[in-house]
């Protein structure tokens, strides 16, 4: 051996490691780095993810054998000890072939399942004051979707069994589950008046709910002394940042866990014998609920070709807020829509509440700034109009308890959430002489929602069972029905001539004689008129020339979510401007058999947001033409003066075909209800 082989033998090894060790320090390595490194000069893959230092030195020493008993450069021996120092490391990556069931697992959760209090905290009653209603945590006070909200359900009297049936509030026919009835459902146009059943009835519930928030708060604290340390331990950041399970400490781990919770349960059944309530007081509190859809205009350019765009677009919209703010108590949350709400009508007679102080309207706040919210976000957005169609607004009276107790020398007040049964936080201070009696609005007969016979008042034909249906129409006698709180009113409607086509849908439409009023007080019945002026001037057709009286057709369908229903709007907008349609008036004749498609808008809804529907009508090069600081006054400002008529247009299959499957906003619910399902 020559004496500069024995010098690289003993000093290049380590030297290298050190200066791996340092060069990978708090660095993300890719394994398979760490394989070629760990082969080609042992001890330094394992310095590149920071084994422990006596690991590396013994791998360093391998490497530093197998060079002196090689006696020189002979890379076939060399191999030998290099392949071996490869498989070392190896161990250390997500390659690692004795853990190979380690892979799944390297989420860091303890593999005998056993509950971790930090990932899942509804296997323990919560702390989280906002994790109360249904589990549903919802931070934001508002929530948009393309898919529309189902909301919650209300429970109504049927009018055939008098069985209390679940009801999706946003729902206009509902079967019974009892006896199998049909229904209409009204009442939505009022301020329902609901609460949500208490999970907590008395005293002892209430007991129940304190014992599990303090056994739960004891085996937090005991978890965080002896299983979450071991947690720690058990899973380590691997080479590629993955997280490995150390069996043996995990096994560790998951034993601690159970001791843990018996510990606390022997807690819980200690405290129980000495814990005395000393003080409880239950209460409603209203919060404001509304739902609706969210239709927009939006004025911006293409990121990539940074075209000028005009966008209609839609969305659902849930938002809630406390009705009071007297008293702070945790924010409303999302309703599940599993969840079933009553009357307030069915509260009994000495309930106590904290009474709203503030405006049913003042909820347009949980909306936040409307036209700050955009909704389609493949442009970059410069000007916006919104306009929200509210379908339906509602008090929700949430059950809350406030207990004062003495466990183990202490006393302390807690706040405890009906709904969820479960402890919210600390108790708010409530001055007894806040509370006051259930409202009589609250249990007015408005503010809930009724069962309606399915018949047509004329003729006593049943009405199709159409789930979202706002208007009824009957295909015996063909007269089309709003059904509300009073009964039933016919409502007038036109029909389109027939085309020729073959495969036609029958869409329903608000037909409006353009009356647009613009921010600046213009009145507009032409759209020349108004594509014209986008710019702020009249230049293509001139001030001049008389306006002539244009009709805008607005479509009162929905879809089974926002997304289809924006492209089936804008569709139908394309196909009423280039085959403007010559309605008759008045209804079907008997000799025909017309099932036109349901109605789904009410005219007060859509006349709100037709303006912003306009933005259909320009093209291509007026939109180029778009002065930005006129568009909002111009459009998205604007306000429709005239009102519509309903009117069944014959729409071709082929302009339809996109979206017809998914008419209706529950089609398939709707089908399944209608077949018994
Ligand atoms: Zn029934
Ligand atoms: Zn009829």
């Amino acid at each position: 051996m020559t004496l500069p082989w024995l010098l690289f033998s003993l000093i290049i090894p380590p030297a290298f490691a050190a200066l791996i060790w340092f060069l990978a320090r708090g660095k993300k390595v890719d394994p398979s780095v760490i394989i070629v490194l760990n082969g080609l000069m042992p001890g330094s893959g394992l310095a590149a993810v920071d084994r422990p230092i006596l690991e590396v030195a013994l791998c360093v020493l391998m490497g530093q054998i197998g060079l002196l008993v090689v006696r020189g450069p002979d890379i076939g021996q060399l191999a030998v000890f290099g392949v071996v120092a490869a498989c070392w490391a190896l161990l250390y990556t997500p390659w690692n072939p004795l853990t190979a069931q380690g892979l799944p697992k390297t989420t860091g959760k303890p593999a005998g399942g056993a509950p971790d209090p930090h990932t899942h905290p509804v296997t323990a009653p919560s702390t989280d004051p906002r994790d109360t209603v249904g589990g549903m945590a919802n931070l934001e006070q508002q929530t948009e979707s393309d898919t529309p909200t189902e909301g919650y359900s209300v429970a109504v009297r049927c009018t055939e069994c008098g069985a209390d049936v679940p009801v999706p509030v946003l729902q206009h026919a509902a079967r019974c589950s009892f006896c199998g009835s049909h229904h209409l459902v009204v009442g939505h146009d009022d301020l329902l008046q609901v609460t949500i059943p208490s999970k907590i009835t008395d005293t002892q519930s209430l007991r129940e709910a304190v014992l599990d928030h303090l056994r739960y708060r004891h085996y937090l604290k005991l978890y965080e002394r002896f299983v979450a340390p071991l947690e720690r331990q058990a899973t380590e950041v691997g080479p590629t940042g993955a997280m490995a399970v150390r069996a043996d400490v995990e096994a560790a781990s998951t034993a601690a866990e159970s001791a843990v919770s018996l510990k606390a349960d022997a807690f819980r059944a200690k405290i129980e014998k000495t814990l005395e309530i000393r003080d409880s007081q239950h209460f409603l509190a209203p919060y404001y609920h509304s739902m609706g859809t969210l239709f927009q205009a939006a004025f911006g350019r293409d990121p990539r070709t940074q075209d000028k765009r005009l966008l209609f677009t839609m969305a659902s919209l849930e938002g809630a807020l406390s009705a009071q703010d007297g008293i702070e108590l945790p924010p409303m949350g999302k309703l599940s829509y599993l969840k079933t709400l009553v009357s307030a009508a069915q509260l009994e007679a000495e309930v106590r509440v904290l009474l709203p102080n503030n405006d049913a309207d003042t909820l347009k706040n949980a909306y936040g700034e409307l036209d700050r919210k955009q909704l389609d976000r493949s442009i970059q957005t410069i000007k916006l109009g919104s306009s929200f169609a509210e379908e339906v607004r509602a008090v929700v009276w949430r059950p809350w308890w406030t207990a004062e107790f003495q466990a183990a020398a202490t006393t302390e007040s807690l706040l405890i959430d009906g709904a969820s049964g479960s402890v919210a936080g600390p108790a708010p201070f409530i001055d007894s002489k806040t509370f006051q009696d259930l409202p009589e609005t609250a249990r007015a007969p408005g503010a809930a929602l009724h069962f309606q016979p399915m018949e047509c008042p004329t003729c006593g034909h049943e009405f199709r069972y159409e789930i979202d249906a706002v208007l009824h129409f009957c295909i015996n006698c063909h007269r089309l029905f709003d059904a509300h709180g009073e009964g039933k009113t016919e409502i007038d409607y036109d029909h389109g001539t027939p085309i020729p086509e073959d495969a036609v849908d029958l869409v329903p439409f608000w037909r409006f004689p353009l009356q647009l009023m613009t921010g600046n007080g213009t009145i507009i019945t032409d759209l020349r008129y108004l594509k014209d002026g986008i710019d702020g001037k009249m230049d293509q057709i001139g001030d001049e020339t008389q306006q002539r009286q244009d009709f805008l057709w607005v479509p009162a369908i929905r879809c089974i979510n926002t997304r289809l229903m924006t492209s089936a709007f804008n569709r139908l907008f394309f196909h009423v401007t280039s085959n403007p349609p010559r309605p008759i008036r008045g209804r079907y004749p008997l000799d025909e058999k017309p099932t036109p498609w349901p109605v789904c808008l009410k005219e007060g809804e859509v006349r709100h947001f037709a303006p912003l529907y306009l933005a259909n009508a320009f093209g291509r090069r007026d939109i180029a033409r778009v002065n930005v600081h006129h568009v909002g006054p111009w459009l998205f400002d604007a306000k429709l003066l005239s009102s519509g008529r309903l009117t069944y247009l014959p729409i071709p299959r082929p302009v339809t075909e996109t979206f017809r499957a998914y008419v209706g906003r529950y089609r398939g619910d709707a089908l399944a209800a209608a077949q018994g399902g």
